[in-house]
């Protein structure tokens, strides 16, 4: 729950949304609006550029849809071709369709058009989408860029431009295709850019877009961390494998996020997962993207145990309810592991991170927990460690909370922060949703289409 300077809980009614927005929040089942919404809905709606720290799980793309489609829904319909006038740019394909669903969803009750497009599928009908005409267009840089080079896609009347996920942009090495697309964008307009860490690189790329932005910081980085239940599980390495079976059948992990740092290493998981009856498919960039969509719908539609995933088919996922989460390979950047963990403990629901760590990712179970600023919560498997006595330097840190693998259930615990729930009660901070809504965990509809 956010409050105002005075004190007094803010509420949607207060942040300067139309009736038809309102409705639409509503029938989503949102009472109250997250932090990072009742900062950036006012912010945008008095035509600011902003600048935000803020990572998936924070209610940050309602944070900018709503306030996109209030502005957008006061001007006139142009006759004849509507003109682009908002751009949305998002690092994965994935990504994309889930913010063009979030657009769909909280502009129902609007006469306002959008569409989404993204490598990877045909580009005919997205060519017949753009040429109908739409008022928000949410893309991934290249497809964008090919549109545009095809002359289907016409930039230069965009009022309003988002950067979502912009360090993971830059990861993924679109920054020369970021300023392509810059080069097209009209110079007069509103800029606001969503990036969950600060690297030099992203405040040298903010100083470059933004205009006087208004900075809002929701939490920091770790906060997701904190709320997830994390534990630690030390492996020999040609054992994690026969430890994650063991796990998911004897915890009974019925929908499981498995990151892997190679895809090579999620097929093999994969194939071998499979082959033990865990109902399991890989989403990895070498995948076509109609087998990354399918994979994401069935695994959100329960219809698979377990997904398995590289880094970055998986950023920015927002998956219902997501129970658990396994960091079978710790990743060598220490951020994503709180990307990966963030992924659940969402909305409200419990959060439950594993990490399998052989020895040789000692060094990044290290990094990890000094960006934590915690230990991770220790659990013995004797059958699964090395056999070996450890020499001592490697000895159990004398502060690592240990438990045994019977102890091993997913302990709720005292969490703060994030989305919360109504039916959870008794938590505070974060926002809150009715329960009633009857979304959570159910098939979604048009989740990943082009
Ligand atoms: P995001 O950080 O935008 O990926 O959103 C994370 C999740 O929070 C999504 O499932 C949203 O539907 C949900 N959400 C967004 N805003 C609210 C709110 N005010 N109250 C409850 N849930 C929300």
């Amino acid at each position: 729950m956010d409050t105002s300077p005075s004190g007094d809980t803010v509420n949607f009614e207060d942040l300067g949304l139309g009736e038809a927005i309102l409705e639409a929040v509503a029938e989503k089942g949102y009472t109250t609006p997250s932090p990072i919404q009742a900062k950036s809905i006012p912010a945008i709606l008095e035509n600011r550029d902003l600048l935000a720290s803020a990572q998936t799980g924070t209610g940050k793309t309602a944070g900018f849809t709503l306030p996109i489609l209030e502005k957008l829904s006061h001007q006139p319909i142009t006759p004849g071709k509507r003109p682009i006038r908002s751009l949305i740019l998002t690092p994965t394909r994935e990504l994309a369709a889930q913010v063009g669903e979030s657009v769909k969803e909280y502009g129902q009750n609007l006469k306002l058009r959008s569409t989404v497009v993204f490598g990877g599928v045909n580009i005919n009908p997205q060519k017949a989408h753009l040429r109908g005409g739409v008022d928000i267009l949410v893309a991934t840089p290249g497809r964008l860029l090919d549109l545009h080079q095809q002359k289907v896609v016409d930039l230069s009347t965009i009022e309003i431009f988002v950067l979502d996920e912009a360090d993971r942009m830059l990861d993924m090495g679109f920054i020369h295709d970021i300023k392509k697309v810059m080069k097209i964008l009209p110079k007069r307009r509103q800029n606001l850019l969503f990036s969950a860490t600060y690297t030099d690189d992203m405040k040298q790329l903010a100083t470059g877009i933004l205009h006087d932005p208004v900075n809002i910081e929701v939490a920091p980085r770790n906060t997701a961390a904190e709320k997830v239940h994390q534990q630690l599980y030390k492996v020999e390495k040609s054992l994690k494998t026969d430890l994650l079976k063991h796990l998911i059948k004897t915890e009974g992990w019925h929908h499981v996020l498995v990151f892997v740092r190679t895809k090579h290493g999620a097929d093999r998981l994969c194939r071998k997962l499979d082959r033990s009856k865990i109902p399991t498919m890989a989403i990895h960039g070498n995948k076509t993207q109609g087998a990354r969509t399918k994979a994401l719908a069935l695994f959100k539609e329960n219809k698979i145990q377990v997904l398995v995933a590289t880094d970055i088919a998986a950023r920015g996922l927002d998956i219902k309810e997501l129970p658990h989460v396994v960091n079978f390979e710790l990743p060598n950047v220490p951020e994503d592991y709180v990307h990966r963990i963030g992924r659940t403990g969402r909305a409200g629901s419990d959060g439950h991170a594993v990490s399998l760590v052989d020895t040789e990712e000692t060094k990044y179970l290290k990094r990890i927990q000094s960006l934590l600023g915690k230990r991770l919560d220790l659990v013995k498997t004797p059958k699964f460690e090395k056999t070996p006595a450890q020499p001592r330097g490697q000895a159990r840190h004398q502060n690592q909370p240990i438990r045994t693998l019977s102890d091993n259930k997913n302990n709720s615990g005292d969490r703060s922060g994030g989305i919360h729930q109504k039916s959870s009660g008794g938590r505070s901070g974060g926002m809150h949703q009715k329960s009633s809504g009857g979304r959570s965990g159910g098939p979604h509809k048009n989740r990943a289409r082009s």
